[in-house]
């Protein structure tokens, strides 16, 4: 039987198209977290315009969010980005089961043939399902992590609040299958990675262009699509507060000016829309 808050399996999980790229939503996990507990900063009615606006993602007390992964194909090539929590059951979770590699099945993807596993940033909900039971889940990729996260989780003094660094990324140093990786990178024909550095100190976020569309993968930038608008609202899970609200300012200017395609793993599944200006607000506009 399914866990509370725990979503059954579509029989295709969503997916979206920009240009001769294919993106997949990998629906993981689901997170119900208080919205004063995740952003302590912001009094618990200034949400009440938000909870309106998105009631998807909470109309009371609980902020109601969700861990993704996403699977992107283009010609010849697989590349997953992010793997959520992993398997489970998670007991902070209330008990649920990850759905990653179940979804990936349902899409018709092959772990076996995912060329490249690619991290926004090394955080716990992001690193699941690379190693189970002691095996790697894609066993011919290479999984790639920002150098600069890769130093700072490593530092013995995080290491200890951070297992899963030791259980999931470690065993793939050991085995040759990790890749550091830095600034800006060409990954595939039109996939750019972008670094937007706060949420973690080497968080990166993905453009995708493809005949004449632009996505943009976002990563943890934001977890709630009211920070698009109330940028210095931070969740307490940012290693650096300040500089994740100037990169989250600088995003969602650019997300307003240029109304890429929005690809944002924590917001309401499958997490795909635009950003558009409404009665003075940047907004967004669930595809
Ligand atoms: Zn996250």
């Amino acid at each position: 039987m399914a866990a509370a808050g725990e979503r059954p399996s579509p029989e295709s999980p969503p997916r979206v198209r920009v240009g001769a790229i294919e993106v997949v939503a990998l629906y993981d996990t689901p997170l119900v977290r208080r919205f004063t507990w995740t952003f302590p900063d912001v009094p618990a009615a200034a949400w009440d315009p938000y909870r309106e606006l998105y009631p998807s993602a909470g109309t009371g007390e609980d902020f109601t969010f969700n861990t993704q992964g996403f699977l992107l194909r283009l010609p010849g090539r697989a590349i997953v980005v992010d793997t959520g929590f992993g398997p489970g059951p998670h007991e902070r979770l209330g008990g649920v089961r990850g759905r990653l590699l179940d979804e990936l099945r349902a899409a018709g993807g092959d772990p076996a043939a995912v060329d490249t596993v690619l991290f926004t940033h090394l955080h716990g909900d992001h690193v699941g399902w690379n190693v189970v039971d002691g095996e790697p889940s894609f066993p011919r990729a290479r999984h790639l992590v920002p150098e600069a996260d890769w130093r700072y989780f490593r530092d013995p003094a995080r290491a200890e609040r951070l297992p899963h660094i030791a259980e999931q990324l470690a065993p793939l140093d050991e085995l040759g299958l990790l890749e550091t990786t830095e600034g800006e990178r060409q990954l595939a024909p039109g996939v750019r990675l972008l670094p937007t550095p706060g949420h973690t100190p080497g968080h990166q976020s993905l453009m995708l262009e493809s005949e004449g569309e632009r996505a943009l993968l976002i990563g943890d930038v934001a977890h709630h699509p009211a920070q698009l608008q109330e940028t210095a609202w931070g969740p307490r899970f940012d290693e650096d507060s300040a500089a994740a609200a100037a990169t989250r300012r600088r995003v969602a200017e650019r997300l307003e000016a240029e109304a890429p395609l929005v690809i944002a793993g924590h917001f309401p599944a499958p997490g795909f829309g635009r950003v558009a200006r409404l009665e003075g607000r940047r907004v967004f506009r669930a595809l």
